[in-house]
């Protein structure tokens, strides 16, 4: 296989992580919005629950780079599995549409800071179908017994994709059905947000959402008594921009 583009090795070495051009070995329906795609690579790529990796797709004559997070990671297998969110149009949605075995692509990782609040007696996932790869993989992560609560909107019944964790984790999944709002509307998941039942204890929460809907949801947590702190957060869209060539919303 040939070796990552320059501009891939460039920017890993500036980042300070990792590049590789993987292979593309497997791709699964997961829902109507969902497609998941399985890569080959340098397994120290993926780090630890909560990270992403950069991918270097074609937009038109151009390459451009989109960050999904890391589902999971097989080390034995230097496997890895991202689900990437295929209901709209743009570079990195055309490029999960259309990955098929034997393609391969530049991808640069691990990036991000988000990880789990080790210690915390529940966590609280919250964001849109976006969401669902880190906050699974994080989850999972979780030190039993402990406890995982997901509010996750989905556009449809049919992407209500869930995940088998360990009997011993306590799970609570609240899907919140878009029904006729926009992406960027976040009255469904602040309502259920208000709502959903929070157990004792200092828990931490996790938002990964579009950024407005992002901004809703942490004012919406501080509403719910959760400072600061307790809450990890991360725009990953902005509706109606495409995001940066280095994967990231724009800022306002
Ligand atoms: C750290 C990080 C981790 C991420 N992890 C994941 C992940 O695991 N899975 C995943 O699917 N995405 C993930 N994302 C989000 C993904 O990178 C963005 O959705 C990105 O915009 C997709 O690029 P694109 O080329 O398909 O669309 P862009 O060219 O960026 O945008 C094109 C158009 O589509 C709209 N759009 C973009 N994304 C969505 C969306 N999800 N739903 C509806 N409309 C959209 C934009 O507003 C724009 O109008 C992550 C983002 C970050 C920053």
């Amino acid at each position: 296989m040939p070796p990552a583009h320059r501009s891939t090795l460039d920017l890993a070495a500036r980042l300070g992580v990792h590049a590789d051009r993987c292979n593309v070995v497997g791709t699964r329906e997961l829902s109507p919005s969902l497609r998941e795609i399985v890569l080959h690579g340098d397994p120290r790529l993926v780090g630890e629950p909560g990270r992403d990796v950069m991918v270097r797709v074609r937009d038109g004559e151009r390459a451009t780079r989109r960050r999904y997070s890391v589902r999971w990671a097989d080390a034995s297998t230097h496997r890895f599995g991202l689900w990437v969110s295929v209901a709209h149009e743009g570079p990195g949605s055309t490029w999960a549409r259309e990955a098929v075995e034997g393609q391969h692509v530049d991808v640069v990782g691990p990036r991000g800071k988000i990880g789990l609040a080790a210690g915390a007696p529940w966590h609280l996932f919250v964001g849109d179908l976006t969401a669902l790869a880190a906050a699974y993989r994080l989850a999972e992560s979780i030190e039993t017994p402990g406890r995982a609560i997901f509010v996750l909107e989905i556009p449809d019944d049919a992407d209500a994709v869930t995940a088998a964790f360990d009997p011993g984790l306590g799970v609570t999944g609240i899907f919140v059905d878009r029904r006729d709002r926009s992406a960027s509307d976040p009255t469904g998941l602040v309502s259920a947000l208000t709502a959903v039942e929070l157990p004792p204890g200092d828990g931490h929460a996790y938002v990964f959402a579009e950024a407005g809907v992002a901004r809703a949801l942490r004012a919406a947590l501080a509403a719910r008594g959760l400072p600061e702190a307790a809450i990890s957060h991360k725009s990953y869209w902005r509706a109606g921009r495409h995001n940066a060539d280095n994967g990231e919303p724009e800022r306002d």
